[in-house]
């Protein structure tokens, strides 16, 4: 159930709230990304402290592991082994249930699998990411890298233990076993170095297996259908028009954005207006300061994005005046917290200098720390958002905040 209680004047940007059978997601909101059915250096105790609203995990991983888990026992598939319960069993029922691993009072979320077609498949072979800024000709032997097969039935992985299958039926039934409160349908998401032919048809597949997936559910979860497209326009429209025509619960915006940073509001401002106003928008797996404002002026209601979790453990910590490394030497003697006025549990406990020798010393609990107070940074961000657009003053915020950002840079 999905609320819009307050709209911008000014701009396409909405306050929502999303009701899930484990809690309410205030809108607009981040997802943390927890890849691997974990939250790294995020302990659960520390979710609520680091205004935590909903978690997306990972499809592909957990099935590679549930697999995995399977076949330690003995036989091939359809029969798999369990140790654990001793009998047969099929590797579906090996799979988490994804609310015993992050706790039962926090919505979640899994994708679908279908980033990993991309990742794992053209992303490697090109070299590239979802933003393509400078485009790389594939090298000679490229080719080789690309772990993916794609059929009309859906895709092939080439793993360490040979090949896997996964599809849009399996998607489903994998995603209502995990349980999670949004789950999304299985799309083919075309490299940002492929052309309009090619995007045309992944894009045509992603609306195939999108009837699938409606097809095959039978939870109470959340289904985001994925408008595909790429850098096209006449895709972009195409796709939006046949993803908001189908019966989802929700929408996202998936696939490659174009060639540079403008390319994603582009996509946006193409396809936004085409998406009906009572079903929360995703922004799959986009979330930089700048995306965010842009975003929610646009009209998205979430976001995900490895930025704060990834960035902390590699000791780059955000503030609202840009990021800074803490392992450089100006950090060895600064008394003062993370960041100024900041109320997370990190910078309530410790300084910039005692970070510095926690992760020069490779101790434990320094990406741990980082890890806190990025979190909180863009979740606090969120609701300082959806406090703007609740005052009418979003533009304000938005313009305030990005030329305050650029001192640091
Ligand atoms: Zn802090």
């Amino acid at each position: 159930m999905f609320n819009i209680i307050k709209k911008d004047p000014e701009s396409w940007a909405r306050v929502g709230r999303l009701e899930t059978p484990h809690g309410v997601i205030e809108t607009p909101a981040y997802t943390i990304v927890g890849t691997h059915g974990e939250v790294k250096c995020l302990p659960r105790e520390m979710l609520a402290p680091a205004k935590v609203q909903v978690i997306i995990t990972n499809t592909y991983h957990l099935w590679l592991a549930a697999l995995e888990r399977s076949r330690s026992g003995q036989d091939n598939p359809p029969k798999f082994r369990d140790e654990k319960l001793g009998g047969p069993v099929n590797a579906l029922e090996n799979l988490p249930r994804v609310h015993d691993l992050f706790g039962q009072n926090i919505p979640l979320m899994t994708d679908s699998g279908g980033f990993q077609v991309f990742s794992l498949g053209f992303g490697r072979e090109h070299g590239v990411g979802k933003v393509n800024n400078n485009l790389p000709p594939p090298q000679a032997d490229s080719a080789e890298k690309n772990l993916v097969r794609i059929t009309e039935e859906g895709v092939f992985f080439t793993t360490a233990k040979g090949e896997e299958f996964l599809g849009p039926e399996l998607s489903m039934r994998i995603q209502e076993k995990l349980g999670a409160d949004i789950i999304l349908a299985f799309d083919d998401f075309a490299s940002p170095l492929k052309d309009h032919a090619y995007t045309a048809q992944a894009m045509e597949r992603t609306h195939r297996w999108a009837k699938i997936c409606l097809d095959q559910k039978s939870s109470h979860q959340l289904l985001y259908g994925i408008v595909q497209g790429g850098e096209f326009q006449d895709l972009r429209i195409a796709s939006a028009k046949f993803i908001n025509s189908l019966p989802f619960d929700g929408l996202a915006i998936g696939g490659s954005l174009g060639k540079s940073e403008s390319g994603a509001f582009d996509v946006l401002k193409w396809t936004i207006p085409l998406l009906s106003e009572d079903r929360p928008r995703h922004f799959l797996g986009i979330g930089k300061i700048e995306d965010l404002f842009e975003g929610v002026a646009l009209g998205i209601d979430t976001f995900d994005c490895v930025i704060p979790t990834r960035e902390a453990r590699h000791a780059k910590i955000w503030t609202g005046q840009g990021s800074y490394d803490i392992t450089k030497a100006i950090y060895k003697v600064d008394s003062t917290p993370l960041e100024r006025d900041c109320l997370c549990p990190t910078c309530l406990k410790i300084t910039r200098q005692e970070l510095h020798a926690l992760f020069k010393a490779k101790d434990q609990t320094a990406g741990q720390y980082a890890t806190v107070h990025n979190v909180y940074f863009f979740n606090h961000l969120m609701e300082q958002i959806r406090v703007s657009i609740q005052e009418n003053n979003f533009q304000k915020f938005k313009k305030e905040f990005l030329a305050k950002r650029t001192l640091l840079r």
